[in-house]
Order: C-alpha cells, then sequence, then structure tokens
C-alpha cells in the first residue's frame, strides 16, 4: 500500500486472543487499522490494541458480545464513523463447552451456538452493508475442521461450525456479484488457550493424526486469512481452506 493512500480497514471478532489475535497483528502489519472485539479479558485487548499500534494501525477494542445483535451493530456503525468503511471482516470469536451428547446439557448447547454461530451471522449481516455499498470486500469466517469431520464431545461446537460453512457459501452467491467474496478457514489443532485446555490424553492422539507432526501456529492462520483478505485472492470465493497439517487425510 502506498502512504498516500487511507489505509484499509479490517474488523475483527474474538481479536484479543488466540487465532483472532494474530489476525490483528498481522493485518495491522499488512497496513490496515483495525477494530476488534472481545468478551471478557479486557487485560487482553488493551495488550492487544499496543501491539497492533506498534505495527503502525489504529487499532480499537470494544467489548461486544457477538450473540447480541444490537451491541454488533452498534460496534461496526461505531467503527465506521471513527476508521471509515469496512473493506474486511474475519470472525473469529468462539467458545467451546464439550461433553458427550447424551450428557450435554442445553445451556451448553445454546450458547456454543449462540456465540459461534449466532455470532458469525450478526457480524456478518452488520458489516455487509459497507461492503455492498463499496462494491468490494473480503469476508473470512473461522470454522474448524470440526465443523467437516465432526468431534466426539462437541455435537453442540460441530454443528456450529458446520453452520458457518453452509452460511459463508450461501453468502457468497448472494453477495458475489457485488464486488464481494466469503470464505471459511478451517483450521485443524492451533496453539492457543482453547486447547491449551485440552487434556495430555487427547493431545496425544491428535498429534498422532497429524502428518506434519505438530500444531499449528495462530500466526499460521493468519499467514492464511491475509491472503484472503488482500487482493492476491481476488477470484477466490466460497472456499473452505483447510489449515490442520494434513490431519484431515
Ligand atoms: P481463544 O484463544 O479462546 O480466543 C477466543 C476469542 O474470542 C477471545 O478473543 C474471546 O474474547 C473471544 N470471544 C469469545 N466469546 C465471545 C463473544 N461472545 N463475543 C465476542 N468475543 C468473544 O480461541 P482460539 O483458539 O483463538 O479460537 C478462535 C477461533 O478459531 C474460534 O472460532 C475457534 O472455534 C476457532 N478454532 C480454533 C482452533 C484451535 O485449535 N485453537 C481450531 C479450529 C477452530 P475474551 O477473551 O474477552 O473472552
Amino acid at each position: 500500500m502506498s502512504g498516500t493512500e487511507p489505509r484499509p480497514v479490517a474488523l475483527v471478532s474474538g481479536g484479543s486472543r488466540g487465532i483472532g489475535r494474530a489476525v490483528v497483528a498481522r493485518l495491522a502489519a499488512d497496513g490496515y487499522d483495525i477494530a476488534f472485539c472481545y468478551h471478557s479479558r479486557p487485560d487482553a485487548a488493551e495488550s492487544c490494541v499496543e501491539q497492533a499500534e506498534a505495527a503502525g494501525a489504529v487499532a480499537v477494542g470494544t467489548r461486544v458480545d457477538v450473540s447480541e445483535a444490537d451491541a454488533v451493530h452498534a460496534w461496526v456503525d461505531a467503527t465506521e464513523r471513527q476508521l471509515g468503511p469496512i473493506s474486511t471482516l474475519v470472525t473469529s470469536a468462539g467458545i467451546v463447552r464439550d461433553s458427550p451428547m447424551l450428557r450435554m446439557a442445553e445451556k451448553d448447547w445454546r450458547t456454543v451456538i449462540d456465540t459461534n454461530l449466532t455470532g458469525t451471522f450478526t457480524v456478518c449481516r452488520a458489516a455487509l452493508f459497507p461492503m455492498l455499498k463499496r462494491r468490494s470486500g473480503s469476508i473470512i469466517n473461522i470454522s474448524s475442521i470440526s465443523g467437516i469431520h465432526g468431534n466426539v464431545g462437541q455435537s453442540n461446537y460441530s454443528a456450529a461450525k458446520a453452520g458457518i460453512i453452509g452460511m459463508t457459501k450461501a453468502l457468497a452467491k448472494e453477495v458475489g456479484r457485488f464486488g464481494v467474496r466469503a470464505n471459511v478457514v478451517a483450521p485443524g489443532f492451533i496453539e492457543t488457550d482453547m486447547t491449551a485446555a485440552l487434556d495430555a490424553e487427547l493431545r496425544g492422539a491428535a498429534l498422532a493424526r497429524i502428518p506434519l507432526g505438530r500444531w499449528g501456529t495462530a500466526d499460521e492462520v493468519a499467514d492464511l486469512v491475509s491472503f484472503l483478505a488482500s487482493p492476491r485472492s481476488a477470484y477466490v470465493t466460497a472456499g473452505v481452506f483447510q489449515i490442520d497439517g494434513g490431519m484431515s487425510l
């Protein structure tokens, strides 16, 4: 990007930790100004802002529960007023509440669907208008290989992540003619706080199934997101990109 052009604006849900945080850092380094949201950890959000500012970006972190549509709309409106029209959206906000289906509490089903699936819908819908108005934009929704293959103990999470894939394909068909692209990134096992909570046995079993013999890093996912955000992927839409060290074979 040349120094005279206004910096493009990226919106990142769940940008304070893990994959979303790596995306914020990467897009800041790519030349974007960034608005991201978080849910419960202002300390992480503050250090994320500092990291993005050190890379030369204007960065704003806001506490928004992505499952609350009105709050999401207010966040998107405020971002446009403050930073300008949003050209890239990355939805990374997500949670797990694992248990076998027989023992799964309805609350855990609903919370995971509300945050992961409805939360992706609310942010996509709110950010679409400025993109359609400008006839350009790139949406990257973070799903999971659990949404492709299913995962034991994760019927709620797998359903939400599969829903994100179907929703993104439908969206790509709706908005392609208006110059807006929508793609899915489906990570395998990535080292973040979310996976740090897994027990040693499960971690070992997962590792044994990965041909590359290691877990992925959030920075590696951010590299793929950076490509999908940029004009280098101008002819790529409705794709589902697995980044899992070959685990899905
Ligand atoms: P993480 O380290 O736990 O970070 C989750 C982020 O989402 C945090 O910034 C958190 O903010 C935010 N968040 C959670 N609930 C929210 C809500 N209701 N509203 C707004 N923000 C919310 O998770 P991660 O491992 O980076 O995962 C990021 C995404 O990648 C998720 O969608 C996850 O399902 C997906 N994924 C991860 C892996 C993996 O191996 N790590 C694999 C496949 C897919 P607070 O900290 O403030 O709560």
